[in-house]
């Protein structure tokens, strides 16, 4: 099964060793290969995709290619895609068809990639464990019987399969890192606003970030400078230069101070999680890291603030899904009912009990005990990390306290489930750029390290993901599928 990184398959389009069209075929054939086991694609469409690879390869012929042209990519199926349905994995948006691109799949179109496929999700990207889909489960590579992580899962998972080179997905709470990290992978989540969300459908506004999965941390550098940059049509996204993070990408970590939260290994964390963690960041600093303990007290609150923000947001959000202004639409007698008839029909458990809990929280005479107070805790959890670097150039910790479990096993305990989350969610919070790389495997399962930095500085989490990934080898093992 071939098997590249952007750079190598960029190194063979460029010296005309391949055609475009021909990687698109291997890359669908493995796919052929495989989909039957992972399930990682919503949608799958190869005469477009083979349209698509044409078109890169006449820019690659007419010399107005790039390092992207030609290099076949999957995109979470909450971005919307002219070319293709946008379904959120959900009844409610399966025959979706947006009338125009989101900006970071202009981006990419722009460049000339090859889109393969839009891949499945928890629905409207809420889970960890990508079992909401209304459509089918994802499972992962490694093991078939366990779950790829979510919300994100099939975007990690097409990675892990070689189903494509690189591939987008949405961290509202760790969607990116911790399927990443389930599946082996290198995600990347950028600081709140470096990529707009113009497009991307809105799950929670004030955390939702788009990002990257690749095969490494050099892929990751590459892929971000093409997707990160403001947009006027995204009030939210970042007026801030892009730094060109492949070419900046430096080897060495000499002097480098990384703190490790004590409160990341609390009660609950898998102790070969742990130990591969802390070998991880022992690594570093054999690497002439300078390692110090820190604590940042109010972790103990993230998961409730999150449990509080991001529904409510949630709920305002999904309002517009109501039979009349999107999606599926049930019939009624009055308007009440096609609304109500259309919510019962069109969201399944998790994202209904989210509306619920949104719903409550913002309703009068709660929002200030829930709502508000939820966003005072979050002013402190940012103070915190605030103080924390100033200490300290980059946090490593793990991605989950859990290594994956199988599929079906944590579906009906929701708090079980948020639990996976505990180590992402304070990141997106905090709105800091934070990464995943693979650290390691226990009983066969992966396990990933994640490296945390200061707002908009991506260079440095990239710059310290390269460095390890130059020292070990995890991130180049492949499942045996
Ligand atoms: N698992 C978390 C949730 O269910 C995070 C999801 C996400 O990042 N989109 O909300």
């Amino acid at each position: 099964m071939i098997n590249y990184t952007i750079t190598q398959a960029a190194e063979l389009l460029h010296k005309k060793q391949i055609s475009a069209v021909e990687l698109t075929k291997e890359y669908l054939q493995n796919i052929a290969n495989t989909e039957n086991r992972v399930h990682a694609f919503t949608q799958l469409n190869e005469k477009q995709a083979l349209d698509s690879a044409q078109h890169a390869d006449q820019k690659l012929h007419n010399g107005s290619a790039n390092k992207l042209t030609g290099i076949p990519i999957a995109i979470k199926d909450i971005m919307n895609t002219v070319d293709w349905r946008t379904t959120c994995s959900s009844k409610m948006l399966e025959n979706y068809q947006s009338v125009y691109d989101a900006t970071c799949i202009s981006k990419l179109k722009e460049r000339g990639m090859v889109i393969v496929g839009k891949t499945n999700m928890d629905e409207f990207a809420m889970g960890s464990s990508t079992e909401t889909s209304a459509f089918f489960k994802t499972f992962n590579p490694w093991n078939l019987e366990y779950v790829p992580g979510g919300s994100s899962g099939g975007s990690a998972a097409c990675i892990a399969a070689n189903q494509a080179i690189c591939s987008l997905g949405t961290d509202t709470g760790g969607s990116i890192r911790q399927p990443a990290s389930f599946c082996s992978v290198t995600g990347f989540k950028p600081t709140y606003g470096r990529v707009s969300r113009y497009g991307v459908v809105a799950f929670a506004s004030s955390l939702d970030q788009v990002g990257t999965f690749t095969k490494d941390a050099h892929d990751a550098a590459i892929l971000l400078e093409a997707l990160c940059g403001a947009d006027s049509k995204d009030s939210t996204s970042a007026k801030q230069a892009v730094p060109a993070f492949s070419q900046d990408l430096r080897d060495g970590v000499r002097g480098l101070r990384i703190g490790v939260p004590k409160e990341y290994f609390a009660q609950g964390i898998n102790p070969q999680v742990e130990s591969l963690v802390r070998k991880a960041v022992q690594e570093l600093q054999n690497h002439g890291a300078i390692v110090k303990e820190i604590s940042l007290p109010n972790t103990k609150y993230a998961l409730a603030v999150y449990y509080i923000i991001a529904p409510s947001e949630a709920s305002a959000n999904l309002a517009r899904f109501d039979g009349v202004k999107y999606g599926l639409r049930a019939d009624g007698n009055d308007m009440w009912q096609v609304i109500e008839k259309t919510r019962g029909q069109g969201f399944g458990d998790e994202v209904l009990r989210r509306i619920m809990i949104g719903t409550y929280a913002l309703s009068a005479g709660y929002y200030d005990a829930w709502y508000l107070k939820a966003q005072k805790v979050r002013t402190l959890i940012k103070a915190e990390f605030t103080d924390a670097f100033k200490e300290v150039d980059i946090i490593c910790a793990p991605t989950a306290p859990v290594l994956p479990f199988k599929s079906g096993e944590k579906i009906d305990d929701p708090l079980a489930m948020y639990l996976a989350d505990i180590c992402t969610i304070p990141i997106n919070i905090a709105g800091l750029p934070g990464m995943s790389i693979p650290c390691g495997f226990a009983n066969g399962l992966p396990v990933g390290l994640q490296i945390i930095g200061r707002p908009f500085d991506e260079q440095t989490i990239l710059n310290t993901a390269h460095t390890y990934q130059k020292l070990t080898s995890f991130h180049k093992e492949q499942p045996k599928l």
